[in-house]
């Protein structure tokens, strides 16, 4: 039987990210179960970089990742992962609370901009419907194509292996764990749980109590804008319901929906297409005739929406990296980092106490 000191399960950006974290330590091998690394949610993301979204433990992680992120290690990459995005929190009336709570929470971030610069910024916006609006001049677009890579590359480089159509079907342990897979079967002191929404379900194999994670559909589709709107910011309603952004010469939006799903290979409805394009349509003065391409991916949340990482307080040897939501990949070079230094005791990453699996206990 092959012998590895570490098995990640998925390849996704969690689990390439941490693979290549853990590849300095000893051997890897990752297991995805599709022929292709980042099929599933990884491959949908609307790809930003903001340090001013969700809670504050989010948003350590994606300002701990930023150094990674600007200045990658020698070799990852040939193409800037990072390119300025500056991001638009935009308001009604009606909604101004919401703004001036925005910008309490981000004062470090976020700056309060008039409405007649904000239609400087962005055009389209309608002046009837704009009361207010903040802009995060520091935040980024991601090339998360040139980022997974990089880390799959690098952890090839560093003698790691990643096996495709290798669907994971048995994990049982003994002194160590044994892991039956659709491509063979692989000893190791130490299973990774990266596997995104199907987490929960590899808990469940492995004989470990789930968390209680909850994979929830996001809508996104491309549509062409009345003119070129590149260079342009993206624009987020403050209370999320909506939000668009140049993607080359087309605007990528979403509703920004979150409907409970089981794992599965998640289609979007035509319904939240539609929803979203009211929402556009009432705040700027575009007319969406045509959507290019619709898709939908998970975003996977523990019920604090912390991102998890650490070890199963139970079961030994298994160690949980889940619960990404929708900042997994700008937070995947500290989730790595922190979860190696977890893995292999090394001081590396963020504090990680907070993160930990066993608040769930
Ligand atoms: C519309 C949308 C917009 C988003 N926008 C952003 C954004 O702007 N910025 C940001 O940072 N994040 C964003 N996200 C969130 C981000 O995409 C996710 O947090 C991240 O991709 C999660 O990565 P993952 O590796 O955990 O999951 P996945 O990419 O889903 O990887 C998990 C992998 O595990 C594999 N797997 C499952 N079960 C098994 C098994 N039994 N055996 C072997 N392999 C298995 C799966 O095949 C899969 O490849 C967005 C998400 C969506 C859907």
């Amino acid at each position: 039987m092959e012998a590895a000191d570490f098995v990640v399960i998925g390849a996704g950006i969690a689990g390439a990210s941490v693979a290549f974290e853990l590849a300095a330590h000893g051997r890897v091998v990752v297991v995805e179960r599709e022929a292709v690394p980042g099929y599933h949610t990884t491959g949908r993301s609307a790809a930003v970089f903001t340090e001013a979204y969700e809670s504050d433990d989010v948003r350590s992680l994606t300002r701990a990742s930023r150094p990674f992120l600007e200045h990658p290690p020698e070799g990852f990459t040939d193409v800037p992962i990072l390119t300025p995005l500056p991001v638009m929190f935009i308001a009604r009336e009606d909604q101004l609370r919401l703004l001036e709570e925005e910008l309490g929470r981000s004062a470090r971030l976020l700056q309060r901009i008039e409405t007649s610069e904000a239609i400087e910024l962005c055009p389209v916006l309608d002046p009837d419907y704009l009361a207010g609006a903040l802009l995060e001049s520091g935040a980024m677009s991601i090339d998360v194509h040139a980022l997974h890579q990089g880390f799959l590359r690098g952890l090839r480089r560093r003698g790691g292996q990643v096996r495709s159509n290798a669907e994971v079907t048995g994990l049982h342990h003994d002194t160590a764990w044994t892991v039956e897979t659709a491509d063979g079967t692989i000893q190791t002191p130490v299973v990774v749980n990266a596997s995104g929404a199907w987490a929960d379900q590899i808990a469940a194999l492995a004989g470990v109590r789930p968390l209680g994670l909850t994979p929830l559909r996001r809508t996104a589709f491309t549509f062409q804008p009345p003119v070129d709107m590149s260079g342009q910011p993206m624009v987020i309603d403050v209370e999320e319901s909506f939000y668009f952004k140049p993607d080359g010469v087309m605007l990528l939006a979403s509703p920004c929906d979150e409907t409970p799903m089981e794992p599965c290979d998640v289609r979007h409805e035509e319904i939240d297409v539609a929803i979203a394009i009211d929402r556009i349509q009432q705040a700027t003065t575009m007319h969406i005739r045509h959507v290019k391409t619709a898709w939908a991916g998970l975003r996977t949340f523990a019920p604090d929406r912390k991102p998890v990482v650490g070890w199963d307080p139970e079961v030994p040897g298994f160690f949980w990296l889940v619960g990404q939501g929708g900042f997994g990949i700008m937070t995947s070079p500290a989730m790595a980092q922190t979860a190696a230094g977890l893995i292999t005791e090394t001081p590396e990453g963020v504090d990680a106490t907070r993160l930990d699996p066993a608040r769930f206990v």
